[in-house]
């Protein structure tokens, strides 16, 4: 998952990195020379498309606040971020990152920054991996600022940032923070642009950490997701422009969503996106309707609910069903197929039928309902 620029800023910060005083527009840090506004978006190169813009007078901060808004980065705008003017008299660029080949981290530094790293010339830019049992040792420290043709105090200063790099990167589980440009001001290195990928899979272990605003996978579906609490698949981008009719899956626990999606696959069905529950089910009945609410979003052919309960009924979540199809833009009863297993699930057996959805207890039987249903869907279509 990637970081906003400001996002990543405060993550630097955290770990002792300088960084320019910064607010998100409408605020604005006090600042005697004026301000950098800066478009928030997840692509880099915002400099080129005039995404990053000096002003130095304070009636016009609205403007081109307003204007880096609208810039089209063929993707979402979040926000804009007002920093103060720096002077600087270099800019250097510096990341540390995981090197997928040799498995260890990797630092990577060149005395030509600012500009986009993979227009630098290869003999221009240093690299070197970092012994994971012993961390940044000193001599490598010595090494590197002395290629960047640094020394004194600035080979101290800049060598600080290097240590700090590689430790904020192992301990926060980032694949890749890179400041470009790190710049040289009177008063030491200040980070005045970053990105910071993290690694997604160890985001349980930073349960402090604030949840970024924006993810790669950034759209209203997967946000709704995440703000309740549970794992959004969306797989409307990837399908085929031809695609037959399209399944939303809702299940849980991730082994059975996945086995859902291989049965889904046996049909001519295609999957929109799927919901794995993740324990929203002990949030209640109104917060489990919500959920149906979102999983309805990707406005799919046809929603298969696949649940297999050990010891939990599935009551609420039958319940929960049947309140979130009773809210406006609710697809049909018969496009719904529920397989439900758990304690005395023959309650919900009765619910769901009595309200007039598909229900079974066997995911074969299930299966077949979906793909029938499917077959039906495509022969009303082709008529
Ligand atoms: P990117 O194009 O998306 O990488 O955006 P950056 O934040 O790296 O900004 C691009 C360029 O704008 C930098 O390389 C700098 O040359 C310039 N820049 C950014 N912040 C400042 C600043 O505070 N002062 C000045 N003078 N230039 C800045
Ligand atoms: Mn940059």
């Amino acid at each position: 998952m990637k970081l906003l620029e400001h996002e990543g800023k405060r993550l630097l910060a955290r770990r002792g990195i300088a960084i320019p005083d910064g607010r998100q527009w409408p605020e604005r840090p006090g600042s005697d020379q004026g301000w950098v506004v800066k478009a928030q978006v997840l692509t880099g190169g915002r400099g080129n498309r005039g995404g990053v813009v000096v002003v130095r007078d304070p009636d016009l901060l609205a403007e081109h606040a307003n204007a880096v808004r609208e810039i089209d980065f063929g993707t979402r705008v979040h926000g804009v971020y007002v920093e103060e003017l720096l002077t600087f008299d270099h800019e250097f660029y510096l990341a540390a990152m995981i090197n997928r080949d040799s498995g260890v981290v990797e630092l990577v530094a060149s005395a030509h920054g600012g500009v986009d790293i993979e227009n630098v010339a290869p003999e221009l830019i240093e690299r070197m991996p970092v012994d994971p049992l012993i961390g940044v040792a000193g001599f490598q420290v010595r090494e590197l600022t002395r290629r960047l043709g640094l020394d004194g105090e600035e080979a101290t200063g800049f060598g600080a940032v290097v240590t700090q790099l590689h430790d904020a990167l192992v301990a926060e589980d980032a694949e890749l923070i890179e400041i470009n440009p790190l710049v040289r001001t009177p008063s030491g290195f200040v980070a005045a642009d970053c990105k910071v990928v993290l690694d997604d899979d160890a985001v349980h272990r930073h349960p402090d950490r604030d949840q970024p605003t924006a993810w790669e996978t950034d759209g209203e579906f997967m946000n709704r997701c995440r703000d309740l609490g549970v794992i959004g698949v969306d797989n409307r981008p990837y399908l085929a422009a031809d695609h037959g009719p399209t399944v939303a899956v809702l299940a849980n626990g991730a082994g059975l969503t996945m086995a859902t999606y291989d049965l889904i696959g046996l049909g001519n069905t295609d999957l929109s996106g799927a919901i794995e529950l993740h324990g929203a089910l002990s949030r209640g009945r109104d917060h489990t309707a919500d959920v149906f609410g979102a999983l309805f979003e990707l406005d799919a052919d046809i929603v298969f609910v696949n649940a297999f309960y050990q010891l939990r009924s599935t009551e609420v979540l039958a319940e929960a069903l049947l309140d979130a199809l009773e809210r406006p833009g609710a697809p049909d009863k018969n496009r719904i197929v529920t397989r439900m297993r758990g304690v005395e699930q023959h309650t919900s057996q009765q619910l769901l039928e009595t309200a007039g959805c598909y229900y079974t207890s066997s995911l074969d039987r299930a299966a077949r309902k979906v793909v029938q249903v499917a077959d039906m869907i495509e022969t009303t279509v082709s008529n």
